[in-house]
């Protein structure tokens, strides 16, 4: 099955319980609230919050 924002949608964050989103690659979800990022393997969400990292902007990823 593969990940879809409709399905995305119905999910919360395992961290602070806000919305998750798609990113539109597909390649990930985040969080709209603490904005940590989880990864989709194959077509698995691994909604655990020590596989996320945290995003601080969409099109920024951080090279500190
Ligand atoms: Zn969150």
């Amino acid at each position: 099955m593969k990940v879809t924002q409709e399905f995305v949608e119905r999910m919360i964050c395992p961290a602070c319980r806000a919305k998750v989103r798609l990113k539109e690659d597909g390649s990930a979800i985040k969080c709209v609230g603490c904005r940590r990022v989880y990864p989709i393997e194959g077509e698995i969400i691994v909604m655990l919050p020590e596989k996320a990292t945290i995003e601080d902007e969409d099109a920024a990823p951080s090279t500190a």
